[in-house]
């Protein structure tokens, strides 16, 4: 079956995908999904992998539960020091390719292969006292269905991380089906690429409490095609009860743009006192965890990634900041003037001795604590109105 295969070469590793695959927007399902526009997203997983295995210092083992042609879990074996790596699909094909990869990257060894249904060989997993250090779920669409299983098949103190590329529903263009997929309501925002993190980490903390655990979010990340979460999964029913205690609301003023945290599902504008459109329950808590993405820094100038610095640095500045962040050039919009720099725009904010800076959720936000006016009155000072 080696028709229609090409060599494609991803961070340090070659991997056989299929031909059509590298020619079309949507990639086809047959003979197996490849997406190489999912590069950026598997060379960021190198790097946290990495730096988990920096930080446990003990040999781990991974599990890519729906593998594919084996893009990232054979780029795991080849480029981090994960011990042991386990690839899961229920296409056979993609298990072929997947074993090829190993092979023509010599890390056969590393690497075990099984041709099941996720939920089935997560369940089986569990029966034969098998358990995993990180697990990544990547699917076609939304997670949501393999979370609960995941949960239960991370060791205590592993990793999970999450791709979801139902950004439409998790951004508020469906606020509906995610209240049934991850039991919150999205919304259309200007942050609703943070919205929809923020769901898909709540979706993980309400499944952990239910087993007595809990959840710390360590990396979250965004693009126009999919979000993606990185969350270490904690023992004990006290881990479960503190992270329920992160869950609570976001209120979002569609009048004057003001936003709050809320912890009930309701609430008016501190501003104008219009009623607020409102998304969650969701994750109100941290969504970077500022000690482990300072060990990025050094991993991905190790791995040779020099190109995520900038991203791993900026994450590391907003790991502490407020929830949501402005656009500047919508708030420009909305006034009628020309966009300034957002540096400048950060540095007039901290002047004033508000929390500010740019984040990795989008190129021209401003992460801050400065209510709308403030932020208003710099931008119209800086156009010179
Ligand atoms: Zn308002």
């Amino acid at each position: 079956m080696n028709n229609g295969l090409v060599e494609y070469r991803e961070g340090k590793s070659i991997l056989l995908v299929p031909e059509e695959s590298l020619k079309s927007n949507v990639p086809p399902m047959q003979p197996a999904f490849f997406n190489p526009r999912g590069a950026e997203n598997r060379d960021i997983s190198i790097i946290v992998y990495q730096t988990f295995y920096n930080l446990v210092g003990k040999n781990l083992n991974f599990l890519d539960i729906l593998c594919g042609v084996g893009a990232r879990g054979v780029r795991v074996a080849k480029e981090t020091d994960v011990a042991k790596v386990y690839l899961n699909d229920i296409n056979p094909n993609a298990i072929y390719i997947a074993k090829k990869n190993a092979e023509i990257n010599n890390v056969m060894e590393k690497c075990m292969f099984s041709n099941d249904y996720a939920e089935h060989f997560l369940a089986s997993s569990r029966r034969d006292g098998n358990y995993f250090d990180i697990i990544d779920v990547d699917p076609f669409g939304t997670p949501s269905p393999f979370i609960e299983d995941v949960i239960r098949t991370v060791k205590r103190d592993g990793m999970i991380s999450l791709t979801a590329t139902d950004t439409p529903v998790l951004c508020g263009i469906h606020e509906r089906t995610a209240l049934r997929k991850y039991y919150g309501r999205s919304l259309r925002t200007e942050y609703c690429h943070e919205i929809g993190l923020r769901l898909l980490y709540s979706a993980l903390a309400f499944a952990a409490a239910r087993y007595d655990k809990g959840i710390k979010p360590i990396f979250s990340h965004s693009t126009r095609h999919y979000l993606r979460v990185y969350a270490i999964i904690t023992d004990g029913a006290e881990e479960g009860d503190k992270c329920l205690e992160e869950i609570g609301y976001i209120g979002h003023c569609s009048i004057c743009h003001d936003r709050i945290r809320l912890w009930e599902n309701s609430g008016v504008c501190r501003r104008c006192g219009q009623k607020l459109n409102v998304a969650g329950p969701l994750w109100v808590g941290k969504i970077f965890e500022k000690k482990f993405v300072e060990a990025m820094e050094d991993t991905a100038k190790k791995l040779g990634f020099r190109k995520y610095l900038k991203m791993i640095n900026l994450a590391y500045m907003e790991a502490e900041g407020p929830i949501s962040y402005h656009v500047v050039s919508g708030v420009c919009d909305r006034l009628q003037i020309t966009t300034p720099s957002i540096d400048k725009v950060v540095e007039r904010l901290r002047e004033k001795g508000y929390f500010a800076t740019r984040t990795i959720l989008n190129s021209r936000g401003v992460r801050t604590d400065a209510p709308v006016n403030v932020i208003e009155e710099i931008l119209l000072k800086l156009a010179n109105i």
